[in-house]
């Protein structure tokens, strides 16, 4: 037995799936999907096949010649799932399985038509990172093993379907449409997408169309026009763009991340829809994973920061690009203070700030925090002082091209920086980022004249003409560099001058009111709340919970406001708020 995911039962020693074909039918009623998958092997296999499953009613298991094969769900293990072991026959180039979901299926989240914002018809959407894909597909759910795909969705026929795949067309049958989808470049299954509601669409460019309800469909057009220049710029960067279409899904406001860069169709929380553009930096992140995560992907969840550390360099590359060097570091430092924010939180488990980390036993959504994001940022930088821009520059162009389509671990990474750029390593001192906790003595910090300006308030109230040209970022790190508790006459000065309580930007929304109720300012009470209800996103849940959960006038109001809105919630992101609402 060899396992080399300590989240799958995938075992190295048995036969390996190239691709699978999925037939589906989407049942909103009782909220499960009945399937038939056949996963067709790299080659003729015989013996034991481990496949991982979660909350799946496995109804028969067949080999290409259709003879039964015995099978056996093992009792699930905590946050793994349970492991499904096949005994096949005879050598066998492929195996069916027919199989239920469960309405629990960690990946699915079914919206009742009242949490649209059209509000008349059902939505359905996947979110398969880290581990969730095997509540959907019994298969080797490791990225380290990329698979193909072809899928044919049958769903309600007034509904919509979107896959993150090649469109293959639609055909009604009934009160039934039919959908068939082809994903022709191998992906880790965490990157199998789909979503089926009440969707419209507008083209963006010749390889861009963006998804949204109707009723959003235009503001999403407008918001993300800036697209194809982003693509044009990341691609002068990092090579040519291999994903064919870029294309956007707006997601319900429960989607519990920024965005999930779904190969050919990112999904996007709907918060970055602010009319002015100022959040399109989130369309940076998911579209630079078409290189960093997507292209060159990370073996095991150990490794998360070669895809978000990675992510984050590509996403300041480009903000740099098409806004300014000024804009990217805002952007770091920004990153830096989340960064801090962290480390705090793992203060009793600082294993967690190490990027290469071990993952034995640990769920990977329970630990999910921005260190893989931001100190792998970091230390790319620090790799790029040392050696310079250009040469780094050229190694990672040659990095992306050298492990494209495949999965690799820090030491894969290590070897090819190694061999490309000797010394490049050790100059910057990659054992303490690698492999310590926190940050080194080493570690810069992001500089730029619009910070310095920021910090020289010292967190006094701004005045009208020095706040008119600041970005969301700028109000962020503005926000956050007020010292707390701040006395109520300052915070009643704030929010009159420039009416906080009022913003529809959450970016800075959401920092007033974690500095608010971190002050005691509680007039902000009832925005607090309307936010929690009205969105899932977890950047926002988090701060605004551990807030509320931190003084104790607003503790028992936090465990309410949760109570009332938990069913809602994403079960990501519901499992995130019961991290934080728990007693310590
Ligand atoms: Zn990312």
């Amino acid at each position: 037995m060899t396992r080399r995911d300590p989240h799958s039962y995938a075992d190295d020693t048995q036969a390996q799936t190239d691709s699978f074909a999925l037939t589906a039918r989407v049942d909103f009623a009782t909220q499960t999907i009945a399937a038939e998958v056949t996963l067709v092997f790299h080659a003729p296999a015989s013996g034991r096949l481990d496949l991982d499953t979660r909350d799946l009613t496995i109804e028969s298991v067949h080999d290409a010649l259709g003879r039964a094969l015995a099978f056996a769900v093992h009792p699930p293990e905590p946050f793994l799932g349970a492991r499904l072991a096949i005994e096949l026959a005879g050598p066998t180039p492929s195996v069916r399985i027919r199989y239920r979901t469960s309405p629990e299926a960690s990946a699915l989240q079914w919206l009742e038509p009242a949490q649209t914002l059209g509000g008349a018809r059902p939505f359905l959407f996947s979110q398969c990172q880290a581990i969730h894909a095997r509540s959907l597909v019994p298969l080797q759910d490791t990225p380290r093993l990329r698979v193909r795909y072809t899928a044919e969705l049958a769903f309600p026929r007034e509904l919509v379907a979107v896959m993150a795949a090649a469109d293959r067309g639609r055909r009604d049958d009934g009160a039934l449409a039919v959908h068939r989808f082809e994903m022709p470049q191998p992906i880790p299954p965490y990157l199998f997408a789909f979503a089926i509601g009440d969707l419209a669409s507008r083209d963006l460019s010749p390889r861009c169309r963006v998804w949204a309800e109707p009723g959003l469909v235009d503001a999403a057009a407008y918001e993300f026009a800036g697209v194809e220049a982003m693509i044009g710029a990341a691609e002068s960067l990092f090579g040519p763009y291999d994903w064919e279409r870029f294309d956007i899904l707006t997601m319900p406001p429960s989607f519990p991340y920024g965005g999930m860069e779904n190969p050919r169709l990112t999904f996007l929380t709907p918060t970055v829809i602010t009319g002015d553009r100022s959040l399109v930096s989130v369309v940076a992140h998911e579209l630079a994973h078409s290189w960093t995560g997507n292209l060159v992907t990370n073996a095991n969840a150990e490794h998360f920061w070669l895809n978000e550390g990675f992510t984050m360099y590509a996403e300041r590359r480009i903000t740099e690009a098409l806004e300014g060097a000024d804009m990217a570091a805002l952007s770091a430092a920004l990153g830096r203070r989340e960064l801090d924010e962290s480390f705090e939180r793992f203060a009793d488990r600082p294993a967690m700030t190490k990027l290469r980390t071990h993952h034995e036993g640990i769920d990977p959504d329970e630990c999910y925090s921005l260190v893989p994001y931001e100190k792998g940022y970091m230390f790319l930088c620090a790799i790029e002082a040392a050696v310079g821009r250009e040469a780094f520059s050229r190694w990672l162009r040659d990095y992306l091209a050298t492990f494209r389509f495949g999965a690799i671990t820090t030491e894969d990474f290590e070897a090819h920086l190694e061999a490309a750029l000797p010394g490049a390593l050790a100059a910057a001192n990659a054992r303490a980022w690698l492999d310590g906790e926190g940050l080194p003595a080493t570690a810069a910090t992001p500089r730029s004249a619009r910070l310095d300006a920021i910090e020289a308030l010292g967190g006094a109230v701004p005045s009208p003409a020095v706040t008119a040209a600041w970005s969301a970022t700028e109000w962020a790190l503005y926000l956050e560099s007020v010292p707390r508790p701040a006395p109520e006459a300052t915070c009643r000065a704030l929010d009159a001058e420039f009416h906080l309580t009022a913003s529809t930007n959450h970016d800075i929304l959401v920092p007033w009111l974690v500095l608010a109720l971190k002050s005691g300012y509680l007039a902000v009470t009832p925005r607090v709340e309307q936010v929690l209800a009205a969105v899932g996103r977890m950047k926002y849940l988090r701060p605004l919970y551990t807030a509320l959960a931190a003084e104790p006038r607003t503790r028992e109001l936090a465990a309410t406001v949760f109570a009332q809105h938990r069913d809602a919630y994403h079960p990501i992101a519901r499992q995130m708020v019961e991290t934080v609402l728990r007693p310590k």
